[in-house]
């Protein structure tokens, strides 16, 4: 398959930031696939070259891909600089490099996909000395066979900047619509890529074996799973109302969620947005094996961190000592941490996830070892809604940060936010609302002390149904001098010059920032707004809904990929929820 025809379909899907559009783009580019490359252009149309677990990106930095321009073109490098300093974009650079060029020296060798491919996982995996010469030189050869348009697409994958704004779910739905029969067989992959995080796995299947070759799709030790989430409620009577008067509850910890998946000694631990972590917790890894009783297990569990001495969980943040390159067998020392298991979804061949609760917890307490670093969350069974509130009490005592309530009978339902897991949250019952994770899609320039940093971020949340970012509220208290230090320099990757394909703003920030990154906001209101685009027409036609009061709380919620963030819909729902409370009169 030549490079050319994925080069120009990226042309076109440049072109439109309709979804439709762009599903019916992927559409034509997957027919035009041979299945043993179908994988590879679904990772590359997402500027990648593997599943997101893998961690393995192609990383080619900006001043290498100017060298390498440089001598394909044969311009001289500080010429390519300054195309590449006017528009900011190394595509555009190469474009211009070499678009008058001779016809002769060009197409010496057709491109194709494979060769594309197989150069970007060398330059992504080679290392050490020399690596740098040798990234140069695999370039500028890919670059000197390729036709101005494919060089632009080549360097902006290359460089992370591709950027077409295809999610997962557009994916997905393009693969159902090309080889499963249609859009309305989605939740078949969707199902799949729950099961693998592999969106090429996913299309490799389909591509294979149709739609039947996605329903026999299984789980594999060593591809994360996506988590099963939870919803939100205030009381224990509402929750056992909605779980049919019995359920099961459990401590719910304030720490880290991991994805332990376990073969034979071999452990690899997964964080909830499934970022490989196993090298934050060497002892985690050590300890496995042993306490894990089975050969294959995957199990879920939150790690806390622990005074050892008395034996309590101490805040969240304390875990953030893990989180380092070096040193950190110091930290393991220093900040240690007990595993709390809660779920079991894989044992020795036996895919637990289609299970009952019940049974699940039953296998938990099988193949876990308890010791003194290794737990299972406290969790009982009740109808009464006073056990359910004692048990809170109990739970709060003990450092945590709430109860999570299972309904006895649900399976584990990988990737969503359904009801048959329910959060309870001490701060739900006072009149202050929740937190919300909310993306940072926008800045404006601060005046005064914060003059030339910005002052003030546009927030977004999430509307899962049309895969789109839509603004709430605009946040500017709450963000320390450290902070306002920090932020500009974690979001300058990020910054683009128009508001992204996905963000939907009737505001008009100074500056645009793809939506990445996630933080915790408090707000104490929600109202209807005419400027904000959030839940728009949902309870009134033309308001949408705004936070007011916003404040930092100081969390970046990096273990969040936008996609995880508070939805539209959780807000309409709150925005229900408060007026419920103004409306009722208040017992005294
Ligand atoms: P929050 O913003 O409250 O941390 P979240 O959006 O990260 O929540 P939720 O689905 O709202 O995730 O809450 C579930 C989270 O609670 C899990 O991701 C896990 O990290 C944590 N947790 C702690 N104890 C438990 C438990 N017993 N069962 C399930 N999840 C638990």
């Amino acid at each position: 398959m030549q490079y050319q025809i994925v080069a120009q379909a990226y042309e076109q899907m440049g072109k439109t930031t309709k979804r439709l559009e762009l599903t019916q783009l992927l559409v034509e580019l997957f027919k035009q696939t041979p299945p043993e490359l179908i994988d590879k252009v679904v990772y590359l149309t997402q500027g990648k070259l593997y599943p997101d677990y893998t961690g393995i990106e192609i990383g080619v930095a900006d001043k290498l891909a100017i060298r390498a321009i440089a001598i394909a073109s044969g311009k001289p490098e500080n010429k390519v600089e300054q195309a590449y300093q006017k528009t900011g974009d190394v595509g555009e650079a190469a474009l211009e490099a070499l678009n008058n060029k001779t016809q002769t020296t060009l197409f010496s060798q057709t491109l194709t996909v494979q060769t594309v491919y197989d150069t970007f996982d060398k330059v992504a995996k080679t290392t050490g000395p020399g690596s740098l010469d040798y990234k140069i030189r695999s370039f500028a050869s890919l670059i000197n066979n390729a036709t101005p348009l494919e060089a632009k697409y080549l360097l902006r994958t290359a460089t992370g900047k591709l950027r077409l704004g295809i999610a997962d779910y557009t994916v997905l739905d393009a693969l159902a619509e090309a080889f499963a029969g249609g859009k309305e067989n989605r939740t078949a992959l969707e199902r799949a890529y729950n099961l693998s995080s592999d969106l090429g796995a996913v299309a490799k299947a389909v591509r294979e074996g149709g739609l039947q070759g996605v329903k026999n799709f299984k789980i594999t030790v060593g591809r994360p799973i996506r988590p099963m989430l939870a919803e939100r409620l205030e009381t224990a009577s509402e929750i056992l109302e909605k779980m049919g008067g019995k359920c099961a509850v459990e401590y719910k910890l304030d720490g880290e969620r991991i994805q332990i998946h376990k073969k034979d000694n071999n452990v690899t631990l997964f964080s909830r947005r499934l970022e490989n972590i196993t090298s934050h917790y060497p002892d985690i890894v050590k300890q496995s094996p042993k306490s894990l009783r089975g050969k294959k297990i995957i199990a879920e569990a939150e790690t806390v961190a622990l005074n050892i001495e008395t034996g309590e969980y101490l805040p969240f943040q304390e875990l953030m000592h893990r989180r380092r390159k070096y040193g950190i067998d110091e930290a393991v020392e220093k900040y240690p941490v007990a595993v709390n298991f809660f779920d079991i979804l894989y044992v020795d061949g036996e895919d637990l996830i289609s299970e009952p609760y019940r049974r699940r917890r039953q296998v938990l307490q099988k193949i876990v070892v308890e010791d003194e670093r290794i737990r299972i969350v406290p969790a009982i069974t009740t109808s009464k809604p006073e056990k359910i509130d004692e048990f809170m009490q109990e739970a709060i005592t003990e450092g945590c940060e709430g109860l999570v309530a299972k309904e006895l009978d649900s399976p584990y339902r990988a990737g969503a936010r359904e009801f048959a897991w329910v959060k309870l949250k001490r701060e739900y019952r006072s009149e202050l609302m929740d937190t919300v994770d909310l993306v940072i899609v926008g800045g404006f320039h601060g005046r005064g002390r914060r003059g030339g940093r910005f002052g003030t971020y546009l927030l977004a949340a999430y509307d899962k149904e049309s895969d789109m970012f839509r603004t709430v509220t605009k946040v500017g208290t709450g963000f320390s001098d450290e902070d306002l230090e920090k932020f500009p320099k974690t979001l300058h990757p990020y910054r683009i010059a128009h508001v992204h394909a996905r963000v939907d703003s009737k505001m008009q920030a100074d500056v645009w920032f793809e939506p990445k990154i996630v933080i915790e906001v408090a707000a104490s209101e929600i109202t209807l707004s005419p400027i904000h685009t959030g839940a728009l027409d949902s309870i009134r036609k033309g308001a949408g809904l705004a936070l007011r009061f916003p404040k930092f709380t100081g969390r970046i919620r990096d273990d969040k990929a936008p996609e995880d963030a508070t939805t539209t819909k959780e807000i309409v729902a709150m925005y229900r929820k408060q007026l419920k409370k103004i409306n009722e009169p208040q017992e005294s």
